[in-house]
């Protein structure tokens, strides 16, 4: 089936299929009764229909009702989206803001009909995607008198492949899967998967310029829109489709990152690459972890480019990868359409183990599209299962709060950053949560000036507390993180979670003049009001 499809959970991260069982969830109670000394019963899930909420403060027009509905379950199912607080909420029947309508738009005359309705009558607009947003995107803002949100799950289709210049025009809704089985016969590929990429769409990641999990080169969403087509409520901005142009400010880089705050995006023009067939990885092991980081540096300013170039402290190293908890690790991994990647792969290694780092030269996995791989792999394939396999769905409410913040930093101001994020956030770790809570690292993007560091954290928390905890502890990781002169954000977006955070880093008049442009397309400002700009 599609996923467009199916049907999204409304507690937890993806479609109902994704929810974990009973079992699951006890076994993480179990799990994480070891760590704490607690054992925590898990929530009951509750049913959708018995959740409450408010009465809709909106009369859906009967010329709109094909599309628009002010239904139980549609207004509880977008009511959230998918921070780990988020999560609690849902799992505790707690939906105290939900939209009051929520849209599903088949084509552009009916997401144009549907925005100049709530423009007239000044109802908020929340665009909608796959609703993974883990920095409060797609809430409804609380002065609000009426919300709708517009979910752009029936744009969903692959409207035209171009194989000559290799792109694509896609429909915002399209999530990852689909996208990619579309372009599969044609033997190109996006190749653009952020963790989330089985939940989340095309129009969510330009909307919110987002990461994929390879580490080097192209790996933004930015570096594959070739052209943007947006709506306002001001009407249509369309930018041409080019390889590259030199005119000015690019009116794609406002669409890009605007997190629906000027307009919808209904589709646009993406570059596509030929399905790699050659591929290489290794995991290269460090006695210390900064000596990982000075590896990192090497391979990434040598432009070998490899696509993965992930390196573990030993806590991450150890949790998942099964190393012993000293050691940093380093995956190492390479691919191509074209050309055999045995090569480069001994060459990142080679500075690799001048750095430091140790592999045995039978752990170098070569695949040469023959289908039969040399070498094993070490630790690659358990890193790779832990990532693909998360759901924090599974630990909701047991008693174990945990999240991750991310960065990124010049590598000449690397070491001093990373030691303040560990003091400033390990001492509120320590009076929030306590003895047993713990901080981790991981590099998920490297680029040849700096990495973006990606830190994670858990640790005993109160039941019931766990907004509260939270927000402590997310506080003083955002001011280690500005302070220390890293982004806010590298890739989760700005949301109204980083909202005031984004605001100390950027240049002050910059946030005057995008509160310009808003004003200009968006002048009853009904689109995500707090997101990004107050
Ligand atoms: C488990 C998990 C892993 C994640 N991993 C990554 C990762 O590896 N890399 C990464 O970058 N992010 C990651 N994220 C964050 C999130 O998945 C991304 O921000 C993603 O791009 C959101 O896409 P979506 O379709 O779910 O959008 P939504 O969550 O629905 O929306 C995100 C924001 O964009 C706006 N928006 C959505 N669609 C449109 C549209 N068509 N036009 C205008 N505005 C729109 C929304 O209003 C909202 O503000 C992760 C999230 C989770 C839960």
């Amino acid at each position: 089936m599609a996923k467009w499809q199916e049907k999204r959970s409304f507690w937890t991260w993806g479609f109902e299929s994704d929810e974990p069982t009973e079992a699951q969830r006890r076994k993480a109670a179990e799990a994480i009764a070891k760590r704490t000394g607690t054992f925590v019963e898990p929530p009951v899930v509750p049913d959708i229909e018995d959740i409450e909420l408010r009465k809709s403060r909106i009369d859906v027009p009967s010329a709109l009702a094909g599309w628009v509905s002010d239904e139980h379950e549609e207004r509880a199912l977008h009511t959230h989206g998918g921070h780990v607080t988020e999560i609690l909420m849902a799992l505790r029947g707690r939906f105290d803001n939900p939209p009051d309508a929520v849209a599903h738009p088949r084509d552009e005359n009916e997401l144009e009909a549907t925005l100049e309705w709530a423009d007239t009558n000044r109802y908020a607009v929340i665009p909608y995607g796959g609703g993974t947003t883990v920095v409060h995107g797609v809430s409804v803002p609380e002065a609000a008198d009426g919300a709708v949100t517009i979910d752009m799950d029936r744009f969903n289709r692959v409207l035209e492949v171009d194989d000559i210049s290799r792109a694509a025009r896609i429909q915002a809704g399209v999530y990852g899967p689909d996208l990619e089985d579309a372009l599969r016969p044609a033997g190109l590929t996006l190749r653009h998967f952020p963790q989330s990429f089985p939940w989340s769409t095309v129009g969510g990641w330009v909307a919110t310029r987002s990461g994929g999990h390879y580490a080097t080169n192209h790996t933004h969403i930015d570096d594959f829109v070739e052209s943007t087509r947006m709506l306002t409520p001001r009407g249509w901005w369309e930018s041409r489709r080019l390889p590259g142009s030199g005119a000015g400010p690019s009116p794609d880089r406002l669409v890009i990152g605007s997190e629906g705050i000027l307009g919808i995006i209904s589709e646009c023009w993406l570059r596509l690459q030929k399905r790699p067939v050659f591929r290489a990885s290794a995991g290269v092991v460090f006695p210390r972890w900064l000596a990982g980081g000075q590896a990192v540096r090497c391979i990434v300013q040598s432009k070998l480019w490899p696509a993965n170039l992930r390196l573990l402290d030993p806590v991450e190293a150890a949790q998942s990868a099964g190393l012993d908890g000293q050691q940093a690790l380093l995956i190492i991994g390479f691919e191509s359409a074209d050309i055999p990647q045995a090569q480069p792969m001994r060459e990142a290694v080679e500075l690799a183990r001048e750095c430091g780092g140790l592999i045995e030269d039978e752990h170098i996995r070569i695949d040469d599209g023959s289908g039969e791989a040399t070498g094993r792999g070490g630790a690659v394939g358990a890193w790779r299962d832990a990532f693909i396999g998360v759901n924090a769905g599974a630990t909701a409410g047991l008693g174990m709060l945990a999240d991750t913040f991310e960065t990124s930093i010049t590598w000449d101001a690397f070491e001093d950053f990373d030691a303040l994020v560990r003091e400033r956030v390990g001492k509120a770790l320590g009076s929030v949560l306590g003895d047993g809570s713990s901080l981790s690292c991981r590099f998920t993007h490297v680029y040849a000036d700096g990495p973006a560091p990606y830190y994670s954290f858990s640790g005993p928390a109160v039941i019931g507390g766990e907004v509260a905890q939270w927000q402590e502890i997310k506080a003083a990781a955002t001011e280690a993180v500005v302070e220390g002169g890293g982004t806010v954000t590298h890739h989760h977006a700005v949301g109204r979670m980083h909202r005031e955070g984004w605001e100390r880093q950027r240049p002050e008049l910059f946030g005057k003049a995008l509160a310009a442009v808003k004003r200009e397309v968006d002048p009853n400002g009904i689109l995500n009001a707090g997101v990004l700009l107050e």
